[in-house]
């Protein structure tokens, strides 16, 4: 999907190329050598659809900070995310970050938004889904929410996210049988991506993405933060208010790495 590509260290010419070559009409902004799709949440749904309909399979990948800034340290995930037919911002800094580059992105997509949307396209136009991931309660209480939501839906399978390496083959197999054409995962990052980059090919599905804890969220074991939050960008400051103790460190760590990154993007760019 990448092409027009509006500023930044292009790290890799010929997936550009590639890229560029598949879909046009994609532009990106490249943060710290990641490249996100600027598109609102409906152009995304629109893109996605597009992919479905080309045939084959294909895979989303949505990013916050931690996120990049892991891709930044694990070459595996960098990979994923290069090759992935379509990067969306899930986080408000990585947003932000790209209005301080110069190469302002629209707006925020997240994972969960995006995953809502699409199970709705999805209902209306006959395509069947699958969810892997979260725990039992929580897979089996997103499958009874989405299909009391939408009558029509067609739930082509689910399972938890709680399985051996080893599994993997077996999992994406039964997906396979299955015929799902929308693949969801929930099963953390960086484990979720891997797991879909790894895997799509033996699943058979049309379009793949990974949507951390949305079952938590969607089947309510999990409170999303208040609406006035979210469209400030303070779900961070809702989850560290929750659970301080365990993520205080965390994101003040990694939000410090971003930043450094962004600033070492910057004085390349200008220097
Ligand atoms: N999870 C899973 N398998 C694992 C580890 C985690 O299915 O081996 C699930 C977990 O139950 C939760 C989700 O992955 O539903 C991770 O949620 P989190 O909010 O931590 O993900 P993030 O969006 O932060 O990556």
């Amino acid at each position: 999907m990448i092409s027009n590509v509006t500023r930044g260290s292009e790290p890799r010419e010929e997936l550009l190329e590639r890229s560029a070559a598949e879909s046009p009409r994609v532009s990106v902004s490249w943060i710290a050598a990641i490249p996100v799709a600027n598109l609102t949440e409906d152009e995304t749904v629109d893109a996605i659809d597009r992919l479905i309909r080309e045939g084959g399979s294909h895979y989303g990948v949505v990013v916050n900070a931690a996120k990049v800034v892991t891709a930044n340290q694990n070459e595996s995930l960098k990979r994923v995310l290069l090759e992935a037919d379509l990067v969306t911002a899930d986080g408000m800094s990585v947003v932000w970050a790209s209005r301080l580059l110069g190469g302002g992105l629209k707006e925020r997509v997240t994972g969960i938004d995006l995953f809502q949307q699409l199970v709705e396209r999805a209902a209306s136009r006959g395509l069947s889904v699958y969810l892997l991931g979260a725990r039992d309660e929580s897979v089996l209480g997103t499958v009874e929410r989405l299909k009391a939501r939408h009558a029509k839906l067609r739930v082509a399978g689910y399972r938890n996210g709680y399985f051996d390496d080893n599994e993997s083959e077996s999992v994406a197999g039964e997906i396979r049988r299955s015929a799902a054409d929308l693949l969801f995962v929930a099963m953390g990052s960086p484990g979720q991506e891997l797991w879909i980059a790894s895997n799509l090919s033996r699943t058979g599905v049309r379009f793949a993405l990974g949507v951390g804890g949305s079952f938590d969220h969607v089947s309510g074991l999990a409170v999303r933060a208040p609406r006035w939050m979210q469209h400030l960008g303070l779900e961070w400051l809702h989850r560290l208010l929750r659970e301080p103790r365990r993520l205080w460190k965390r994101y003040l760590v990694g939000n410090l790495k971003f930043i450094w990154l962004i600033a070492k993007q910057l004085v390349s760019r200008n220097g």
